[in-house]
């Protein structure tokens, strides 16, 4: 049994299954940040090693502004992980933005209010970039492959990331919406994404569009959510299927040195 991986996936909303990899088994890792929102899955998909953490937990027990990222993360480091692939369940911030699309956020706007953030939490201080956080290289593949997917998609995008678990007031949605002009949102990418820097591990989002937030009149049932819900969970695993196998080729990005100039 092997107790490493080159790709992880931080499971999102609905994505639970790692039913796709052979020759699976669950690890349990501890860190010195507690534990890992659920044990991880390794598995095997196209001759990659595979690592697998449902972000909040099996059965989803986990609210949002309780994951412990730096667990996740640590983990996932802790068994050799060098790219992250992150889906999850956004709602729309522009009409452009349909129910039923996949986004692929190059920027985030960060209104969490209480969250672990770094690994350099005292005796050694730490300024990582994120002015672009996401790994441009593994972008790029992904870019490619929800093209060729022929899945309705967006190559860019700023996701803001609010604190959770409740939703927005319609004046900060609209807030969201017009003054800050992004596009999507959600609850959970941060600290995850920047952690991923800290942890010189590159890191691609893949959010999927499950309605329209508060800012919009038009009236979504939650069954529409729910099937549109389903429907992305579907187009999620192709793409992470096709993704896997490219994205553990060998790194030409800068993420593997990304603490380099950022440790005082
Ligand atoms: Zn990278």
């Amino acid at each position: 049994m092997s107790k490493s991986a080159d790709v992880g996936i931080i499971g999102g909303t609905g994505v639970y299954d790692p039913g796709l990899f052979s020759d699976r088994h669950e690890v349990k890792v501890h860190t010195p940040y507690g534990d890992p929102s659920d044990s991880i899955t390794i598995g095997e998909y196209s001759s990659v090693k595979v690592a697998f953490i449902p972000r909040h937990g099996r059965g989803h027990r986990i609210p949002p502004h309780r994951i412990n990222s730096r667990a996740n993360i640590w983990a996932l480091k802790q068994l050799g992980v060098k790219r992250i692939i992150a889906p999850s369940a956004v709602g729309s911030l522009q009409e452009a933005y349909k129910p039923g699309d996949i986004a692929l956020p190059d920027q985030f706007v960060d209104f969490t209010k209480g969250r672990q953030y770094t690994f350099y939490d005292g005796g050694q201080v730490c300024h990582v970039s994120v002015a672009d956080p996401f790994c441009p290289e593994l972008r790029e593949i992904t870019n490619k492959k929800t093209k060729e997917l022929g899945f309705s998609f967006h190559s860019k995008g700023t996701y803001v990331c609010i604190e959770g678990p409740r939703f927005s007031t319609r004046a900060e949605s609209k807030f969201f919406k017009e003054v800050m002009k992004a596009d999507i949102i959600g609850m959970t990418l941060v600290p995850e994404v920047n952690l991923a820097r800290e942890a010189e591990i590159c890191y691609v989002s893949i959010a999927t569009v499950t309605d329209y937030d508060v800012w919009s009149p038009i009236p979504v049932s939650s069954a529409e959510v729910i099937e549109t819900l389903a429907k992305n969970v579907e187009k999620t695993k192709k793409l992470v299927a096709d993704l896997v196998p490219v994205a553990a080729g060998e790194r030409k990005c800068a993420c593997g040195h990304a603490l380099e100039g950022s440790l005082l």
